[in-house]
C-alpha cells in the first residue's frame, strides 16, 4: 500500500482524522484511541493495570498519556498486555496517566487534551505534590506517585509536535547506565546534567530523583499521531523489557542513522511573545559559541558554549515559556 493510504487506514483504524464538528466532536472522542486497560484499576488508582508474574524481578513502569494528545503510549500498553503471558520476571505496572485529558482529545487537532488544568508533565516538585493546591492533574498525580515511586524503571511515553528521530531521555544513574547498554541505538540520547526545565518532570519526582539503583526515562517517540510513532513506541518499550530481562532477548542489528549523545546543560525561556530563531529548527543544530541562534524580541541569543547543539526546539514559545534546551556533546564514552 503506498504510504500515504496506510497512513489514512492508520489512522481510521485508530479513530484519528475525526473532523471538527460538534457532532464529530462526540464521534472523534469515541473513536479517540482506547485506553486498554480501562477505567477498573489497581489499588484504588483508576486506569492503572498491575501484571505480576509471581517471581522475583524488577518493576518496571510503563507510562502513557502524560500528555493526553500524545497517544502512542497506549500503542505500547496493548504490546504489553498482549505479552503478559510471556513476560518473565518482575512486575510490570501498565498506567494510563491522564485520561481525563485523553477523553477531551480531537485527533483532527493534535494539541487537544493535552491536559486539563495544568501540565501534568511540571508539577512534580515535592513542595506541588504537598501543597493545598487542588485542580485535575494535582490530585491525579498525587493519586499516581506511589506507583512510580515504587518503580525500579519507569518508561514515560511521549510524542512531539515538531516531529524528528526518537529521543530518549534521563538522568544517568547506574541502573540507568546498565539498561542504556543493553538497548539498540535507534534513538538520540539526551542526559540531563540537573533538573533544567519550568516545574519537575514526572521522571524526577521525589523518590525517582537522585537514585542511582532506579532508571526512569523518559522517550519522544515521533510526530503525534502517526503510525511509525505508535511502532517506536512498542519497539522502545519491548526493548527495555528486554535488557532488563522481563523478557526473551532477541537479536537486533545495528539502526541505520546518526545516533547522539548529548548532555542538556540549560533551558533557554522567552522573555517576550517575538521569540524567533534564526532558521526552522528540528533539533540537534550546532552552534559555535558566540554564533546567534535565535532573537528574543530585539535581543540576539548567542551560544554560550561551543559546540552548543539546540534541542527540542518549541515553535513559538510565549513569554515566560520554554523556548530551547542548549547541550553538549556527552564526553564520556557513549553507551
Ligand atoms: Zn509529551
Amino acid at each position: 500500500m503506498p504510504e500515504v493510504r496506510k497512513e489514512a487506514a492508520h489512522r481510521r483504524a485508530h479513530g484519528y482524522g475525526q473532523t471538527g464538528s460538534a457532532a464529530s466532536g462526540r464521534a472523534a472522542m469515541r473513536a479517540a484511541v482506547p485506553d486498554p486497560i480501562g477505567p477498573a484499576g489497581w489499588a484504588g488508582v483508576p486506569h492503572v493495570l498491575r501484571i505480576d508474574t509471581g517471581r522475583a524481578g524488577p518493576h518496571l513502569v510503563v507510562n502513557a498519556l502524560t500528555h493526553g494528545n500524545e497517544v502512542c503510549g497506549l500503542a505500547a500498553l496493548r504490546a504489553v498486555l498482549r505479552r503478559r503471558k510471556a513476560l518473565l520476571r518482575g512486575v510490570v505496572t501498565l498506567v494510563a496517566a491522564n485520561p481525563a485529558a485523553h477523553r477531551r482529545h480531537d485527533p483532527a487537532m493534535p494539541q487537544s487534551g493535552r491536559f486539563i488544568d495544568e501540565d501534568l508533565n511540571r508539577l512534580w516538585a515535592r513542595a506541588r505534590l504537598r501543597g493545598p493546591e487542588h485542580n485535575a492533574e494535582l490530585d491525579r498525580a498525587r493519586a499516581l506517585a506511589p506507583i512510580y515511586r515504587s518503580a525500579d524503571i519507569l518508561l514515560d511515553i511521549h510524542s512531539m509536535a515538531t516531529g524528528g528521530p526518537p529521543l530518549l531521555m534521563f538522568h544517568p544513574t547506574r541502573a540507568a547506565d546498565r539498561l542504556l547498554a543493553r538497548l539498540p541505538r535507534d534513538h538520540h540520547r539526551i542526559r540531563f546534567a540537573a533538573p533544567i526545565h519550568t516545574g519537575r518532570l514526572l521522571v524526577e519526582q521525589p523518590g525517582l530523583l537522585g537514585r542511582q539503583d532506579k532508571a526512569a526515562f523518559v522517550v519522544e517517540c515521533g510526530r503525534h499521531g502517526t503510525r511509525a510513532t505508535d511502532a517506536y513506541a512498542v519497539r522502545i518499550t519491548l526493548a527495555l523489557l528486554r535488557a532488563a530481562g522481563m523478557l526473551r532477548a532477541r537479536a537486533s542489528g545495528p539502526v541505520r542513522g546518526v545516533w547522539q549523545d548529548v548532555t542538556a546543560l540549560r533551558m533557554v525561556r522567552a522573555r517576550s511573545d517575538a521569540f524567533r530563531f534564526g532558521r526552522p529548527l528540528a533539533g540537534f543544530e550546532r552552534v559555535a559559541e558566540g554564533e546567534i541562534y535565535a532573537h528574543d524580541g530585539m535581543r540576539p541569543l548567542r551560544a554560550p558554549f561551543g559546540p552548543c547543539i539546540l534541542l527540542l526546539p518549541r515553535l513559538a514559545p510565549k513569554r515566560g515559556g520554554e523556548a530551547v534546551i542548549l547541550a553538549l556533546p556527552t564526553r564520556r564514552k557513549p553507551v
